[in-house]
């Protein structure tokens, strides 16, 4: 299987590195994470959003390991997912006292499948190289990967004074914008650099320098990816709410992926208040499969409706099939190999209905204002069926899971194959 499904401009090159049996960089297609928001210290919250995340989607999970109950928590939190079959690795989150935690929680550093460290934040002058290399032998010791994020929020200071010093005596000094760009870059290459020193392998490193201006996030990749080969992890800091951390993570990092850069991305989104977690996972992955780099779940073209519908069904119709087909996904998967390039179509009325739908493997055709109330059903473009009446939705969320079950389950036709 190819890792990609379309290809990038050109596939950046990158080290691979193995975070607890995922693979990030080198050829490996680009991996979903995400991060909880729980109280790392609160087990049971904790164990059941890293849980649903994972049922998402989310390939890789990080938690915030921010205090001693923290740490004392990640060992039974791996211990409870591993009882409830979550295999997936966890990431801590360190800031301020990471070295300290990793040596105090033994069993904490080894439940990880990597750490975390932001080179802003592990302490100032000569405390920040011996806490940061504190953690990266921890690393050493226990085998495991780290990522050097650096973020425009907590950028290293020292360093970022020095560049702009050393600007202002050019004859043609950068903006105060630019410099710091490349207080960022240099911030990440320079703490690779010195965790290669000490001992950790390129393919245990994995960097990340988050911003929250599109722009900025853009340059700053393209000169990162430019000047190494580390495996690269994408990511938006404060994103916002809503469609505008949707479109605003999608921009930056839809130019990023198509040229090739990129090995593991996270969508940062402010939850709406009581909002679902996992949007985060829903959105990466929507947007790796709509730019044909990997396909996660079943695509359904639903058109957007206009004035020849104006009743709600069809949007019901379709908001019904896209949420079963994404409750369904974690089963399917396992069940029926392949079930994720499935594609329906929802449609609103006669003009484009039959004619989407028949490109789908299973569309239907709803009736538009003033049409005949019956809804064409198409399998594999042909008409099968024709539904009527108040039970259309159910009827035809019936038909798709036969459909399903047909195609891809062990039963499957010679015609359906
Ligand atoms: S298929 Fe019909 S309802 Fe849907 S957008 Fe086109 S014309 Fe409008």
């Amino acid at each position: 299987m190819t890792a990609y499904l379309a290809s990038p401009l050109a596939r950046r090159a990158s080290v691979a590195v193995d975070v607890g049996g995922v693979k990030v960089g080198g050829d490996a297609p680009v991996v979903v994470q995400s991060m909880t928001n729980t109280d790392t210290a609160d087990v049971d919250s904790t164990v059941a959003q890293v849980a649903a995340l994972h049922r998402a989607g989310s390939e890789l999970v990080r938690i915030t390991v921010d205090r001693p109950e923290s740490a004392a928590a990640v060992p039974r939190i791996r211990d409870r997912l591993v009882r409830l079959g979550v295999d997936v690795p966890l990431i801590g989150d360190f800031h301020y006292i990471g070295h300290k935690l990793l040596a105090d929680y033994p069993a904490c550093a080894e439940a990880l499948a990597k750490y975390r460290i932001n080179p802003g934040n592990v302490g100032f002058r000569e405390k920040r190289d011996r806490q940061f290399g504190a953690i990266v032998e921890t690393a050493i010791r226990h085998e495991k990967p780290v990522r050097i994020g650096v973020n425009w929020g907590s950028l290293d200071q020292e360093l970022l004074t020095r560049l702009m010093d050393e600007n202002q005596k050019k004859g043609s000094p950068l903006t105060a914008q630019e410099v710091t760009r490349e207080a960022i870059v240099q911030s990440a290459l320079l703490s690779a650099e010195l965790a290669e020193e000490i001992g950790l392998g390129r393919d245990r490193i994995i960097l990340s320098a988050k911003v929250s201006q599109v722009q900025d996030l853009i340059a700053v990749y393209a000169e990162l990816a430019k000047r190494s080969d580390h495996a690269l992890h994408l990511g938006l800091t404060e994103a916002g709410m809503g469609s505008k951390g949707i479109v605003a993570s999608s921009a930056a990092l839809a130019i990023l992926l198509q040229q090739g850069i990129g090995d593991t991305i996270r969508i940062s989104l402010t939850p709406e208040p009581g909002g679902d977690r996992t949007r985060e996972v829903q959105v990466a992955q929507e947007l790796l499969q709509t730019m044909g780099f990997r396909q996660f779940v079943p695509v359904v073209a639903a058109c957007p409706g206009c004035g020849r519908t104006t009743s709600t069904v069809f949007q019901e119709l379709a908001k019904k099939i896209e949420d079963d087909l994404r409750v369904n996904m974690p089963l399917w998967r396992e069940r029926y190999p392949g079930v994720e390039e499935l594609k329906v179509a929802v449609m609103g009325c006669i003009v484009n209905g039959p004619g989407e739908s028949k490109h789908a493997d299973i569309g239907i055709s709803l009736p538009g204002t003033g049409e005949t109330p019956s809804a064409p059903v198409f399998i594999d473009g042909r008409k099968a069926a024709t539904l009527r009446g108040p039970g259309i939705a159910e009827e035809f969320q019936k038909m798709v899971a036969d459909y399903v079950e047909q195609r891809f389950g062990h039963g499957r036709t010679e015609a359906a194959e």
